[in-house]
């Protein structure tokens, strides 16, 4: 039975709630204030809280900042009942991190389904960010990664990622025109660990969500600093996962990262696959006119891998199309992988669209690919993945790529 905690000093009002929460077999619990409230959230950890904004001594605000310091409590759904005037009550307590408000005097249904949509989101969220998600299924050293993930992520220890940048070339002028950005954890108990390691793991638990919101928000602040630089014509491109796509605010968190450092939308490019569209392709072409719209680009990465549907490419708002490492790995001398190439090129060709070869590693490669006039390279043979320090030395050397 889930239970819930009424924190409403009106004895009238608390009365009331409680009768009708226990007429829908909640288990419930009530308080008079906000002191009682927070040691009943403490002591008896509900699965949601409501919670009187207007309270004498600890009101409504003070005992969500409470709660939301102890990691106990932190998470448990928290919705206000507020009066219709309090509007900017309402402001202050949505930005303390309040899930939802209700404006008294309420009906049953506005309360019930306030109530169930949090619970539902909340099981949600749980599911994702459980670290006994499916755990017993994974190998001893999966299990110890997923944990020490879980750890680093609810404990915001951010210190323990850093973001590399391989160079994009341009193969025709030799210059670095762009950088991938490639995650990597160092972590304490296991040392360093490489993103298709860790990717998958962070996509099943839901971490990928603060991963990918940080590696954002980090690249458009990497991309500031560089503009400070004088370094203005990079573009960096981020690799994004279903999930962190699908999100409702993902467009908005965008924008917000664009803003804040002052950057054009277009120096952004975000790499999607194709499964990734495929998923729901109307929802998926949907929030890829939106970032169309401000400007950021798009770019299929790891193309011909997925399902490699030649027709619909045509109808998608792209401008980059990244061949996948397998097929140029000995494009020069496959007879298979060479035709396929070429075909791939002139096909993103016809639809004007930008053609990088993803993992170029030598030089018999990159001529092929030079001779079919593939736009961009990059791989090992220009240069690894790099610390962001040793990309810009390479940035401000003007280290070329001579074909
Ligand atoms: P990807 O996006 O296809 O990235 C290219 C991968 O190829 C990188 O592996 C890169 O180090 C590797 N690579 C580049 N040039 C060469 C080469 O010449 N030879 C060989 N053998 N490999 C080369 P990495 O860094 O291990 O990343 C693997 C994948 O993890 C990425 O594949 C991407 O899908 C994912 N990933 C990396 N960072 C992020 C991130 O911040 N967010 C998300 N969602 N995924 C990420
Ligand atoms: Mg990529
Ligand atoms: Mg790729």
């Amino acid at each position: 039975m889930r239970k819930i905690l009424i924190i409403e000093d009106e004895e009238s009002v608390r009365e009331n709630i409680l009768d009708l929460l226990e007429a829908e077999d909640f288990e419930t619990l009530g308080a008079a204030n906000g002191k009682i409230g927070v040691h009943l959230a403490i002591s008896e950890v509900p699965d949601l809280i409501l919670c009187d904004m207007m309270m004498p001594e600890l009101d409504g605000c003070g005992v969500l900042t409470v709660l939301r310091q102890d990691p106990m409590t932190a998470t448990i759904p928290f919705i206000f009942l507020t009066a219709k005037s309090a509007k900017s009550d309402f402001r202050r307590g949505m930005d303390l991190g309040a899930d939802d408000y209700i404006t008294k005097p309420f009906t049953r249904a506005e309360l019930l389904s306030a109530i169930m949509n949090r619970l539902e989101k909340h099981a949600t969220l749980k599911r994702y960010f459980s670290p006994q998600t499916a755990i017993h299924n994974l190998s001893p050293k999966m299990q110890l990664l997923q944990i020490s993930l879980h750890r680093a992520i609810k404990q915001q220890k951010f210190q323990e990622f850093e973001i590399y940048y391989q160079p994009i070339v341009d193969i025709a002028s030799g210059k670095i025109v762009a950088a991938e950005s490639l995650l990597r954890w160092q972590s304490p108990e296991l040392g360093i660990i490489y993103p298709t390691e860790f990717i998958p793991l962070a996509e099943s638990t839901g971490l990928i969500i603060p991963i990918g919101k940080w590696v954002l928000k980090r690249v458009c602040e990497q991309l500031k600093s560089w503009r400070n630089l004088g370094i203005f014509s990079l573009n960096i491109a981020v690799n994004l996962s279903v999930i962190e796509f699908n999100q409702q605010d993902f467009i908005q968190e965008i924008i917000n990262f664009i803003e804040t450092n002052e950057l054009q939308a277009e120096c952004l490019e975000l790499e999607i696959t194709e499964s990734m569209i495929l998923q729901d392709v109307n929802s998926a072409v949907v929030t890829m006119n939106k970032l169309r719209t401000l400007g950021v680009k798009i770019a299929i990465d790891d193309f011909g891998t997925g399902y490699s549907s030649l027709i619909y490419l045509k109808s998608l708002p792209i401008n980059t199309l990244k061949i996948d490492r397998y097929f140029i790995h000995n494009v020069a001398t496959d007879p298979q992988k060479s035709a396929i190439t070429k075909a791939l090129i002139q096909m993103a060709h016809n639809l004007n669209l930008n053609v990088v070869a993803e993992g170029v590693e030598t030089e018999a490669e990159l001529a092929f690919l030079h001779q079919h006039n593939c736009n961009f390279m990059q791989g090992f043979l220009f240069s690894r993945p790099l610390p962001a320090v040793e990309f810009e030395n390479l940035l401000l050397t003007n280290k070329c790529l001579y074909v």
